[in-house]
């Protein structure tokens, strides 16, 4: 090519990162002598899927010569009659990262802001990048979102507003009368979306109502996941909850078939299995206390978390470490790029893994306690 591609992208799209560059894969991690990895790197439900999402999946594979419903017709209806709504409140994306993408690319023109807190989740950042918006980004207070400061930072040139409540990397979550107070400061020029990918982790007192204010059709959007506690990462699927006229944009944009045949069966069946929905916020909450108990004994500083995964700071650079940790088998995340140049995203796994990446630890400490002295 005599131009390269890059000086025949997009403005907004030369600037970018690529997607994923630091991603671990099996393959990589065979060749370090690691047959058998603990994944405590993205927030997955270790405890796994449901067994009806399961046995959906398996009788809706002989149909997958067929397109999807495009419309996923059952699923909005489901969701209808469970929060209350009606199924035009709802779109359905490839993960709510397609969904994000959406929202970015059907509301953010070039040079209007995006406002969100630092650090917030990752995927903000590329979203309103990729279509030329401005990132104004607030820093946390406390690892905390900090949301009077957030709405201080409102502009007329403010169009999306996100706030992952919880919060990752962080893991915490605002109250909800500190969402209310902040409602009532947001203009309706601006869209606040809140990502509640890990909101079926927070108990009832922590919980915040926000779908009354998709009832109220204030401008706001709710996005959920089926890849954290529903245990289905790997099929990508989420939704937005929104007043109908939102939706209406976002469904202007979407691809017809966004959301895989498996992928509408699972989530479908998995609606219906609370009793693994309770399984497994119980043994989250066990492996978690018993992570974050050890985790302090051995002297690092824990955030105080309402999630699966917890944000620990090492006292040494977290890069390194969670490197180390790779040759014993163990996948963690760093947060260097976050700001967090000393801490890791650790998810709680299965006892098991959680030993395992305990005794990893363990032994790190050890090595590096051994060359210091000498
Ligand atoms: C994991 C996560 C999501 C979910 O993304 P999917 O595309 O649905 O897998 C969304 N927001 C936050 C803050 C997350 O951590």
């Amino acid at each position: 090519m005599k131009r390269t591609a890059d000086s025949l992208a997009s403005h907004s799209i030369r600037a970018l990162e690529p997607t994923n560059p630091g991603q671990i894969s099996s393959e990589a991690l065979r060749a370090l002598g690691v047959g058998d990895p603990v994944w405590l790197g993205s927030n997955e439900n270790a405890f796994g899927p449901s067994p009806r999402a399961l046995e959906a999946m398996a009788s809706a594979l002989q149909s997958v010569n067929r397109y999807p419903d495009g419309g996923t017709q059952a699923l909005r209806a489901r969701l209808a009659r469970k929060l209350d709504l009606s199924a035009e409140h709802f779109i359905f994306g490839n993960g709510t990262n397609e969904l994000l993408d959406l929202l970015a690319r059907a509301f953010l023109s070039p040079g209007d802001e995006a406002l969100y807190a630092h650090p917030a989740f990752v995927a903000y950042d590329a979203v309103v990048a990729a279509v030329g918006g401005a990132k104004v980004r607030v820093p946390l207070l406390d690892f905390t979102h900090d949301l009077l400061s957030m709405a201080d930072a409102i502009t007329a040139r403010t169009k999306l507003i996100f706030v992952a409540n919880p919060n990752n990397p962080t893991g915490t979550c605002v109250r909800p009368e500190e969402i209310e107070r902040f409602m009532s400061r947001v203009p309706d020029t601006a869209i606040v979306v809140f990502d509640e990918a890990y909101g079926e982790y927070l108990p009832a007192s922590l919980a915040s109502n926000t779908l009354r204010f998709v009832r109220a059709e204030l401008p706001v959007v709710v996005l959920r996941t089926f890849s954290k506690v529903y245990g289905l990462a790997g099929l990508r699927i989420g939704y937005a909850v929104a007043p109908p006229e939102i939706i209406s944009v976002l469904n202007r944009l979407r691809q017809p078939f966004n959301v895989n045949v498996l992928a509408q069966h699972a989530a479908l069946a998995a609606l219906d299995d609370d009793a693994h929905l309770d399984r497994c916020l119980r043994l989250n909450d066990e492996g978690r206390s018993f992570l974050a108990q050890r985790l302090r004994e051995m002297g690092f500083e824990v955030v105080p978390s309402v999630t699966n995964f917890i944000l620990v700071n090492v006292k040494q650079s977290g890069p390194l470490l969670a490197k180390a940790l790779l040759r014993h088998g163990v996948v963690v995340q760093p947060l260097a790029r976050a700001g967090l140049p000393e801490s890791l995203r650790i998810t709680v796994g299965t006892c098991d893994e959680n030993r395992r990446l305990l005794a990893a630890l363990q032994a790190e400490l050890a090595t590096t306690a051994e060359k210091a002295a000498g």
